[in-house]
Formats: C-alpha cells, sequence, structure tokens
C-alpha cells in the first residue's frame, strides 16, 4: 500500500541518482454529505491510504521533467513559459504551477518520478492526490510554506481553470488536511474544518461497482440548477441557509422534483452533523444508520443511484458484520463505502463481493481502509 520505496527506485532507475525528497498526498472516500458542497453545506471525508507518491530532485533552473510510472511516459515544461496542450496527466502539474505563480509564488523546477495507487475514475479522486503531491513538491523546493487551505484552493484552481474539470472544493481540501485516525467535518461555505476521530472496533470498506457514470455531467448540472432554483424560492443563495423547520413548513409549494432535491440537501446536512456527533461519542451505530439514511434519500429525492449501487449497498447492509453502507461520491456508478464491525470485515469483504459477483455478474474491487494524513513531505 505504502509506495514510498517503490517510488524512490523508479527515480534512481530513470535518472541515475538519489531524489532529495518524497512527497505524498492521498485520495479520500466520503462518508456522509453527498451532493452538498455546492449548496455550501456540510461534508464528512477522510483521507485514504491510497495515494500518490512524488520522488523529487531540486533542480537549479525553472524545468520541470516528470516521470509517471503508471503510465510509463514522461513529460517536461519550462516554469518561465508553459501553455495548456491537450488532456494528459501532466495537465494536472501544469495546472497547480499556474495557480501558484497566480498567486505570486515564485518556482524553483524539480525533475520527479510519481507513483500512485488511487484508482483512476473511480471516484476516490485519483485527480485531487495527484494536484496535491505536486503542490507539495512545488512547495518544498520553492520554499513556500505550507498553508493546506491555500493549497487546496491551488489544487481546485487547477482542475477547474486549467484542466477544465467543475469540481467543488472538497477532494483537495481532505486530501491536503487530512489526519490520521480521523475524519474531517467540512464547511463548504467557510472551508473551516474539524478533525472528528473514527470509531473504535470498525473499519471503512470501498466496494467500487466497477460501472462508471456515465450521464453524470448533465445530470449533475441539472441537480445544480434545481438546487439553485429551491434556494430561489426561500429567499437565499444557498440551501444551506435553509433549515428543515422553513423547509417543511412550505415544501407543498414547492415543484415536486425541486421538492425531491431540496430535501435530499436539507436532510443531508442534518445528517452529517449528527453523524460527526455520532463519531465524537464514539458510536458506530448511529453512525451506520446516518449512512443508511444518506443513501435512501440519494437513491429516492436526489435520484443519483443507479442499479448496481443499490444492490451492493443491499448486499453490505444484508451482511451481518455491516453497521451502515451508501452509495459515495457523484453517483451513477462508482463506489458505494460501507461501515464494518473490524473483526469480521474480512468475511464481509469476501462474501459481500461474491454475493454482488452472483447478482450483476461484475467484480467488484474493494478496499479497506484506515483514515491518514493529508499531503506530506515523507
Ligand atoms: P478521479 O475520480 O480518480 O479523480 P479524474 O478523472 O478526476 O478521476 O482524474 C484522473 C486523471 O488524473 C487521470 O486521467 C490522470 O490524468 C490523472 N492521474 C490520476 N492518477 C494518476 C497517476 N497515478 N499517474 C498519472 N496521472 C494520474
Ligand atoms: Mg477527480
Amino acid at each position: 500500500m505504502n509506495l514510498s520505496e517503490d517510488v524512490v527506485v523508479a527515480f534512481r532507475d530513470h535518472y541515475g541518482a538519489d531524489p532529495d525528497i518524497v512527497v505524498r498526498a492521498p485520495g479520500r472516500v466520503n462518508l456522509i454529505g453527498e451532493h452538498v458542497d455546492y449548496n455550501g453545506g456540510f461534508v464528512l471525508p477522510m483521507a485514504i491510504e491510497r495515494a500518490m507518491w512524488i520522488a523529487v530532485r531540486f533542480r537549479p533552473d525553472d524545468e520541470v521533467h516528470v516521470l509517471s510510472c503508471d503510465f510509463g511516459q514522461t513529460a517536461r515544461f519550462t516554469l518561465s513559459d508553459f501553455e495548456y496542450q491537450k488532456p494528459h496527466w501532466c495537465e494536472y502539474i501544469k495546472g497547480v504551477a499556474a495557480a501558484l505563480k497566480k498567486r505570486g509564488h515564485t518556482l524553483q523546477g524539480w525533475d520527479g518520478a510519481m507513483l500512485g495507487n488511487v484508482p483512476r475514475g473511480s471516484g476516490l479522486s485519483s485527480s485531487a492526490a495527484l494536484e496535491l503531491a505536486a503542490a507539495k513538491a512545488f512547495c518544498e523546493v520553492s520554499n513556500i510554506p505550507w498553508d493546506p487551505v491555500e493549497m487546496a484552493v491551488v489544487g481546485q484552481e487547477a482542475e477547474n481553470d486549467w484542466v477544465g474539470v467543475n469540481c467543488g472544493i472538497m477532494d483537495q481540501m481532505i486530501s491536503a488536511c487530512g489526519m490520521a485516525g480521523h475524519a474531517y467535518l467540512l464547511d463548504c461555505r467557510s472551508l473551516e474544518g474539524t478533525h472528528v476521530p473514527l470509531p473504535t472496533g470498525v473499519k471503512i470498506v470501498i466496494l467500487d461497482t466497477a460501472t462508471r457514470r456515465g450521464l453524470v455531467d448533465s445530470a449533475y448540472n441539472e441537480r445544480r440548477s434545481q438546487c439553485e432554483e429551491a434556494a430561489a424560492f426561500f429567499g437565499v443563495d444557498l440551501l444551506r441557509d435553509v433549515s428543515p423547520e422553513m423547509f417543511f413548513a412550505r415544501e407543498a409549494e414547492l415543484p415536486e422534483l425541486t421538492c425531491k432535491r431540496a430535501r435530499h440537501v436539507i436532510t443531508e446536512d442534518v445528517r452529517t452533523l449528527a453523524a460527526a456527533d455520532a463519531m465524537r461519542m464514539n458510536d458506530s451505530e448511529t453512525l451506520g444508520k446516518l449512512m443508511w439514511e444518506s443513501h435512501v434519500s440519494l437513491r429516492d429525492d436526489f435520484e443519483v443511484s443507479n442499479e448496481a449501487l443499490n444492490t451492493l449497498v443491499d448486499l453490505a447492509m444484508a451482511h451481518e458484520s455491516c453497521l451502515g453502507a451508501r452509495m459515495t461520491g457523484a453517483g451513477f456508478g462508482g463506489c458505494a463505502v460501507a461501515l464494518v464491525r473490524e473483526d469480521s470485515a474480512a468475511a464481509f469483504e469476501r462474501e459481500v463481493a461474491a454475493a454482488y459477483q452472483q447478482a450483476v455478474d461484475l467484480e467488484p474491487a474493494v478496499y479497506v481502509t484506515g483514515a491518514t494524513d493529508g499531503a506530506q513531505r515523507l
């Protein structure tokens, strides 16, 4: 799982010398608080054991040379003069450089070898892991003080403005700010976060449906505008500012779909805050129950689940060691996350994977993980 030594070996093989430093930044899974980030609400992600590692050697000039071990490709650019070329892993690194420069930072060049094990495009945010690892590399070689929140914003800017993917801030915030053994309760409006300890005696199990989001972009934009419509109805900018009392007093006045979308967002904020409270009390039963309620709300009100996710979550819930499970991420495929009793996590993995394979004839990837630290120099 830890690739810090492998990345050093890869660096030596490629450059014929030792790197100066190794940096790491993790992927993430969101325990609860789904489709609320763009409504200014609360999310509760944690940094996972899978990450991006970059072995880095300082350069005296302004060239960046990078080997991607996973793609078996090299790329290079000059910091004083670079532009967007075409969709490519190096554009994430250029995007980070551009966002840092825009903030007035002076950047030094480096040689790097990078190696990651966050599955790409599964919804565990391999892109944020890459962005934050690149930001860490630039900050180390250029002597820029590491401000995790600033660097999360740099990563998001790289992805929004350079790569051209319209993502929220959650992935970058947790990859920058994660703490071992803890999830991170993040207020997506103020960007204030609190570390919340994971309950004892449980494991987090990520189950990949092996189905991929198809219509996700158009559905995502549609959900966003439905949320904006509901916020406008209540006379606020963000649904975050509509309390459950305000909502339930007037829900009958809303068009049916708008009402369902808003109901998900407003009740999800309540569940997420309750989940953080349950974690503080070491109450894994309540946490699990809230995760399941979140799934039902995403399935029935927000309507972003799919057959495969529903099947996998139902199979997980039916297992005796499971305290709660839900779809996680944007939806329409991707991963589910389950809270499982530690002593029977191995049986859970095996039996739920087998049952899913039998039910839908797809093999689910399974990742059992603890919560790890955010971006760091090792
Ligand atoms: P995810 O849901 O995993 O974030 P994205 O499509 O947002 O999926 O990001 C995946 C992209 O990030 C890849 O196409 C690649 O350009 C880059 N990337 C992720 N992991 C790696 C890696 N290990 N090595 C090189 N590039 C990577
Ligand atoms: Mg991504």
